[in-house]
This record gives structure tokens, sequence and C-alpha cells, in this order.
């Protein structure tokens, strides 16, 4: 054994598939500190961004909450497609109108509306501040705002709003900025503030309470108008060709096509129809996990690849099928063919299943990575929280296990038609993480310090070490595994979530 480990050449070509447990990174020199690294990279051949993480299009993890969240972190967020077209176009819209401190959709009510209609909202939403337009919907002109001044001590629920609201009202103009708009808060000692337009229409709402949650985002990504970026999920079927017009109009940045085996005619079509219609658009094919299956999807047009099959956490693909491969082998092997071959990215789909293997991925050439069991089970997940053995969870679902396929998440699955329905996944549930925004912010800072012991200030670097064979790797035996992880310890308390483990 060379004392230095060895290059990802040798190490890859002599053994069978290697998982990201089957390896560990031999350290590197250090000689910056942590706040000279970078984490920018390119999601696809056109599109960078400043964090390497991008949520998967799965219906328990990514609709709007979670891709905005992803987007003003720094990564990105791509909206599932197991929904109708209006669904999907709807979540896209709602990433792409967010403005930062901004409730672009705020409740409304009419002045016909009474104090009743006000204490439902607050049984359901939690707030009690509501706008009232003309006609009760949003666009239309803002006429006064009921808060709870107005109405606590009203004793006649049944009293109709035009009755009890303030019509004396501070109000800001749209397209002001977050800062502006913070200290108009701040000077006029309101709760809420109505954002309107030249018509005196209701655009959005800024409040008081969101003063100090209205950080800054350094890293979010943005397009050249200054909306987060917001990618999206598409089958190979004809009948998502309108499905993807839909996308389009509502500003997509990148679409992904959804395949288990990206290899197919079916792809390769779609790839062609939309290169051809929408020249522009960023295109993300996938999944492969070979070298050949790239060079089909890269001819095809394809701007970057997801690449990973069945090594996902709720995939029984391997084990249902017997077709895949090991997550580490395969992303090692696409991300090379891809770069030499065209300078594709890879993103690396599945398998994240702690932090370490984030900096992994990448280090043995991914450009970023797509989680879903990781970022399952945090608030902006869809979905409810509830209680099972006394802890707090959501659910967690393969988009092809037998419960998201009967509402249509097969798709991905050429078997989606089929009368008997195989399972490739299955469905579970997840602990409660919090908020994503919490959870992301203290992985990235972790990737930093990896990024540090390896001696390498971005991505680009790593790569050039991966491939001029001055990043060294080392095979782990199985005891070499279990002394790397907490050992000798009745319990423990996880780093992060603070949860309670009894030691193996
Ligand atoms: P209120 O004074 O009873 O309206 O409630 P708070 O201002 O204490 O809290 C309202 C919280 O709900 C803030 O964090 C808002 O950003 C959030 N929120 C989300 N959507 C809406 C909405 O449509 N209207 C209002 N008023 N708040 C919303
Ligand atoms: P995780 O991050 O949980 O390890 O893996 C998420 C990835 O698993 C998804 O991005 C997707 O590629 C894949 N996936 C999602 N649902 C299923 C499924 O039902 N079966 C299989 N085989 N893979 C799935």
């Amino acid at each position: 054994m060379s004392p230095n480990g060895l290059d990802a050449k040798t190490f890859f070509e002599y053994q069978g598939g290697i998982t990201y447990n089957d390896f560990i990174l031999l350290p590197g020199h250090i000689n910056f500190s942590l706040d000279e690294i970078s984490l920018e990279t390119n999601l696809t051949r056109n599109i960078k961004i400043k964090r390497p993480v991008v949520s998967s299009p799965m219906d328990t993890v990514t609709e709007s909450k979670m891709a905005i969240s992803m987007a003003l972190l720094g990564g990105i967020g791509i909206i599932h497609y197991n929904n109708t077209i209006e669904e999907q176009v709807k979540e896209v819209r709602r990433v792409k109108r967010f403005e930062n401190g901004f409730i672009s959709e705020p409740v409304v009510l009419s002045p016909n509306h009474t104090i009743k209609d006000v204490d439902i909202l607050k049984e359901m939403y939690g707030f009690s501040g509501i706008p009232i337009t003309e006609d009760g919907t949003l666009h239309s002109k803002l006429i006064g705002i009921v808060t709870k001044r107005d109405t606590d001590f009203e004793e006649d629920r049944t009293k109709k709003l035009k009755a009890v609201m303030t019509t004396q009202l501070v109000t800001a103009p749209a397209g002001i900025s977050l800062a502006e708009g913070n200290k108009i808060l701040k000077e006029s000692k309101k709760g809420k503030l109505p954002i309107v337009d030249k018509q005196g229409r209701l655009v959005s709402l800024m409040s008081r309470t969101d003063l100090l949650k209205n950080n800054d985002f350094p890293f979010s990504s943005k397009n050249r108008d200054k909306q987060l970026l917001a990618g999206a999920a598409l089958s190979t079927r004809e009948d998502d060709k309108e499905r993807l017009d839909e996308l389009v109009k509502a500003g997509v940045d990148v679409i992904v096509i959804d395949s288990s085996q990206g290899d197919s005619v079916f792809q390769i079509n779609m790839v062609h129809h939309i290169k051809k219609k929408y020249p522009h658009l960023d295109v993300i094919g996938g999944n492969v996990v070979t070298a050949r299956q790239c060079k089909s999807l890269i001819d095809a047009g394809v701007d970057a690849l997801r690449i990973g099959m069945g090594s996902g956490s709720i995939c029984i693909t391997q084990d249902t099928l017997s077709v895949g491969r090991a997550q580490g082998s395969a992303v090692y092997h696409t991300a090379k063919f891809s770069r030499e071959y065209a300078n594709i990215p890879v993103i690396a789909d599945g398998g994240i299943a702690h932090i370490g293997h984030i900096v992994k991925a990448l280090a043995l050439g991914a450009s970023t990575v797509m989680m879903g069991g990781l970022l399952a089970g945090t608030s902006e997940a869809p979905g409810e929280y509830f209680y099972e053995g006394g802890m707090r969870v959501k659910k967690y679902r393969g988009m092809a296990s037998q419960e998201a396929m009967e509402k249509g998440g097969g798709k991905r699955y050429l078997s989606a038609e089929d009368r008997v329905k195989v399972s490739q996944g299955v469905s579970g549930t997840v602990v409660d993480k919090g908020s994503v925004v919490h959870f992301v912010q203290y992985l990235m800072q972790s990737l930093l310090h990896s990024f540090q012991e390896l001696g390498s200030k971005n991505i680009q670097e790593l790569h050039k070490g991966l491939y001029d064979d001055t990043l060294r790797f080392e095979m782990r035996s199985q005891s070499a595994q279990t002394e790397g992880s907490v050992h000798n310890l009745y319990s423990f308390k996880e780093p992060h979530l603070g949860l309670l483990r009894m030691n193996r």
C-alpha cells in the first residue's frame, strides 16, 4: 500500500463497485483560512450557483417552500411533477415571484367579510393582520387593514370588517428594496406594511415580526432579472410537452428530465424536442451511471447529467431489478467521461446519507449533489409532521413507491403504465430536522472544513487534484469504518440534531 494512498485512477481501476463509505480521502496541505474557500460551481453548462446543493424532484421533498429556501441558500430546488400541470406551474411561479422579506401572496379579505372570518384565518394560519381590498382578492384596490387591535375587544363577531378596519394606512410602492421596506416598518411602528402599485392595488405585504428574519442571503441563486432560480422535473412522455410549454411560460430556469434509466430513445427524443423549441433552456438528463449512457445523452444535447441508479435511501431498484451501480463508482466514471468528452457537469444524485458524503461526491468529480432523504423532514418539505414511536417525523417516500405511483409518480419509471406496478422504492418516515435554512447552513459550514482539510480552496481545485493525482484515496475496511464512527459508547447524541442514538 502506498504511504500516501492511491490516485483515483488506480483506486477505481482495480476495485469493483465502490460506495461513499468504502473510501476515505487523505488530508492535503492547509495554507488558507476558511473564508478563502468558495463553493461556487456549475449546475449545468450555463448555470452557475454558489453552493453545490440541489433538492430532489420528489413529492415529499421539493415544492415552492423548499425551492425558495434552497435558492436563497445558494443552491436550487427542482419542483416535482407528481401533480397536475397547473399545480406544478403554480409552485414554479411562487419561486419566481418570491422576494425575500415580502409576503407575495398575503391572505386578504373584503370589507363585507366579518370579524368571525378573521378569527377563522387566525385559527388556520396563526396570523390576524389582514389587508382589506375592494373585492377581497389580491391585486385589487387596497382600502384598509384589520389587525388584532381592531378586533380584540369587539364582542359582536358578526360585525363587518368595513366597520372596524383601519383606513389610515402607511403603504410603500412596489419595487422598493428590502432595506427600504424594513426602514419604513421600523419608523412607522406599524405591524404590517402593504406594498401597492401605482393604482393603489395590493401587491404584497411586509410584517414587522419578520424584521429579524429578513436577513440577506448573500449566496442566493438568481437570474438576470433578480428572480430566484427554479428548476422543474419533466417526464419523457409525449403529453409532458404541454407541461414543458407551461413551465417555460412560468419562467422555469432549468428542466430535469426525470427518468430512472436515462439512456432511452424516449429521453433522447424529449431532449431534441426541448432543444429545438427552447434552445436557451438548460436541460439536465439522466439518470445514468455509465460512460456509455452519458455519451447518448450528451450527444442528444443535455447541459448536465444526473448520476445514480438505485443508491437513493428509499430505492430498492438494485434489489428488485439487479441493475444499477454503486454510487461512488458511478459518480467517478461518469464525471470523468463527461468532463473529457464535452466538459459537462454531473450531479451526484442519491445516497447522500451524511454530511461527509457531500465532499466525497464532489471529490469524485461531481459538481453538485442532489439530496432527497437528507432534506426530507425539514419544515420546508411538503407534508405534515406526526408522531411515530415518540419521535416527531414526516413522511418520505420514493417516487416509485406503491404509494407515490398510485398518485402518478411512477412517470420516471417505464413501468408506469403497466397494469401490475413493480415498486422500485419504499415509503417511510424521517425525523424532524427543523428548518432547512439552518440545516443547509450547517452542512455548508461543515463542507468548508472538509475543503480546508483537503487543502482545496474550491471545487475546481478539488477536481484538478482528482485528475492530476494529487488527491489521494484509501480503501476503508469494515473495521476502519467502525473505527471512524462513534464506538464503544452505550449511547450518544448526534451533532446538530441532538438525537439520542444507541450505539452499534
Ligand atoms: P399577526 O400580527 O397576527 O398578523 O401575526 P404576526 O405578524 O405576529 O405573524 C405573522 C407571520 O406570518 C409573519 O412571520 C408573516 O410573514 C407570516 N405570514 C405568512 N403569510 C402571511 C399572510 O398572508 N398574512 C400575514 N399577516 N402574515 C403572514
Ligand atoms: P436520497 O437522497 O434519499 O438518498 O435519494 C434521492 C434520490 O433517489 C432521488 O433524487 C431519485 O434519484 C431517487 N429516487 C427517488 N424515488 C425513488 C424510487 O422510488 N426508487 C428509486 N430507485 N429511486 C428513487
